[in-house]
């Protein structure tokens, strides 16, 4: 059967069945922090693939978190760093609540760690943060996250939410865009 023509061109770096198994292990490792009133904000576009398999990996091991969704944007360089903007800000009650954040990739920090002081400014018990790929080789800003699917190359990933120019978003596996040369 022939491949789509995405397929021919990302070198698959993690399989859908690796990112299934990592996520049950990161749901598990989330439930048993006991969170109080938990809620989980989805940081967009990018989280929203791994968000959904990690929501529902989470009702597997018993959680009944509330979602949320912040989509935020940053400016200032090509694809990542710079300054960051809030597009659609969470409209759930935050004051008093154990919160997770989710988001696709840990890269200069920017994003996350803009993120976190949101979140807490709005008077969360406590909060976490869960990333899928966590690019250290970047990192301008010293923040970190509490959960961590996969240690990531310093290369461009897309797929599994991730996208290059706004393709590759649907594809089920995280990979690296084979140059043309
Ligand atoms: P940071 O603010 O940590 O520099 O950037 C984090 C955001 O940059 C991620 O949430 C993601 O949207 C984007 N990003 C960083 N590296 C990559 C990458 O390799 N591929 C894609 N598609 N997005 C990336
Ligand atoms: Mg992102």
């Amino acid at each position: 059967m022939a491949e789509s023509p995405a397929a021919e061109t990302v070198e698959p770096l993690f399989s859908s069945q690796e990112i299934a198994r990592r996520i049950d292990a990161l749901a598990g490792d989330i439930a048993a922090c006991d969170l109080h009133d938990p809620l989980i904000v989805a940081v967009l576009k990018g989280s929203f693939m791994f968000a959904a398999d990690l929501i529902r990996a989470l009702h597997g091991h018993g959680l009944t978190p509330e979602i949320d969704f912040v989509f935020l944007a940053s400016y200032g360089e090509s694809t990542t760093g710079g300054e960051v903007k809030i597009l659609r800000d969470v409209t759930s009650a935050i004051e008093g609540r154990d919160v997770v954040i989710v988001d696709d990739i840990l890269d200069t920090g920017q994003t996350l760690d803009f993120a976190k002081s949101l979140i807490k400014s709005r008077g969360a018990r406590s909060v976490r943060a869960c990333i899928l790929l966590d690019k250290t080789a970047r990192r301008q800003v010293d923040v970190t996250a509490d959960f961590t699917g996969f240690a990531c190359p310093d290369k461009f990933v897309v797929g599994y939410g991730m996208d290059l120019g706004h393709r590759y978003r649907e594809l089920p596996f995280i990979g690296l865009v084979k140059s043309e040369d």
